[in-house]
């Protein structure tokens, strides 16, 4: 028996030497492990080869024995240990920072919350931000500064004279140019680490789902019902996650809709559009200039706790923030048994 077992050695190593695949040199073993079972079960007792292979059957069949348990213990910490990895992964596979990136993100990564698996996380982060004005702007300005490695920026309009007003990521000198390129000018002069992919165009029902399945988060900062819904839909289509958010004239509400996640959708918590007259519209309406500032910033600050998993996120809270009397309030929103949007695909 003992001399097999240096035979099956032998052949197991020499042919590691000479770069045969594992694969290959295990099915040499089977092969002559088989062969040795043979010899066990049809040569008489005393047969000369079956003396030389071990002599009885029964020490061959303790042997297979203790050599599958090894194998299915080293099967399942296997599994156990893939498992795990995927997380790991996906703050290690990117290619790692610059000495430059180090320094720019030092004060993120020294937060508990943040660190470097949440740095490496915004790295290799992609964020969709529908919209460049007055909430998209500061979203955008953040979202950048902090590292998001690829950020989207959709948007059709042009920068006119009025959104200057609020919207401080476009200049005096850019009035008549895109919105999406005077906005990626100011986020590449930002932070030249990052990928930044302008789409001049508006957002509608023909390219939503191929464009937003591009991202791992959406942060909608639009200011019509229309392209919202369509929005939250392909959002709650796709699993996404989508931090939304509006003003108008002193008043500001955000919060993160996700389904996928029990949270409820956009239009859980706004199931109809309301009537126009009772909707006006920021140029109808009035918007106190700085007010896009902090709610566009509170989207960012959300963006950044949900990719780094910090805190707790606005799933499932709405908080209004009323700036004339410097109040803010959080309240619970829930699903809706009835939601067109999302309840049919998550019940069933
Ligand atoms: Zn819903």
């Amino acid at each position: 028996m003992f001399l097999v077992l240096l035979v099956a050695a032998g052949l197991y190593f020499v042919g590691r030497a000479m770069g045969v695949s594992h694969r290959a040199r295990i099915s040499v073993l089977v092969v002559l492990f088989v062969a040795v079972l043979f010899f066990q079960v049809t040569l008489p007792a005393g047969n000369p080869l079956r003396e030389a292979t071990g002599g009885s059957l029964k020490n061959w069949l303790i042997l297979a024995g203790v050599v599958g348990l090894v194998l299915s213990y080293r099967t399942l910490l296997q599994r156990l240990r893939a498992r795990v990895a995927p997380q790991q992964q996906s703050v290690t596979s990117d290619n790692s920072f610059k000495p430059e990136e180090l320094d720019r993100y030092a004060r993120h990564i020294i937060l508990r919350e943040i660190g470097g698996p949440g740095q490496k996380a915004l790295k290799n982060a992609r964020v969709l931000v529908v919209g460049a004005g007055g909430l998209g702007a500061p979203a955008l300005q953040y979202l950048a500064a902090a590292g998001v490695g690829t950020i989207g920026i959709i948007d059709d309009d042009v920068v006119e004279n009025s959104n200057l007003q609020r919207q401080v990521i476009h200049t005096d000198g850019r009035i008549g140019q895109a919105k999406v390129f005077s906005a990626v000018e100011v986020l590449k002069a930002q932070n030249p680490f990052i990928n930044l992919r302008p789409y001049n165009r508006r957002l509608d029902e023909g390219i939503a789902t191929e464009l937003l399945g591009d991202y791992d988060l959406i942060l909608d900062g639009t200011d019509n019902f229309d392209t919202r819904y369509l929005i939250n839909k392909t959002c709650v289509a796709l699993g996404l996650p989508l931090i939304s958010a509006a003003i108008t004239q002193w008043e500001g509400q955000i919060s993160l809709y996700h389904p996928a996640a029990d949270a409820p959708c956009y239009q859980c918590v706004f199931p109809q559009a309301p009537a126009a007259e009772l909707a006006p519209s920021c140029a109808e309406a009035g918007v106190m200039g700085a007010l896009p500032g902090v709610v566009g910033s509170m989207m960012a600050v959300e963006a950044i706790k949900w990719i780094c998993g910090a805190g707790e996120t606005l799933s499932g809270r709405l908080l209004i923030y009323d700036a004339l009397y410097a109040d803010t309030r959080i309240v619970k929103v829930k699903r809706r048994a009835d939601c067109p949007i999302c309840s049919d695909k998550n019940s069933g």
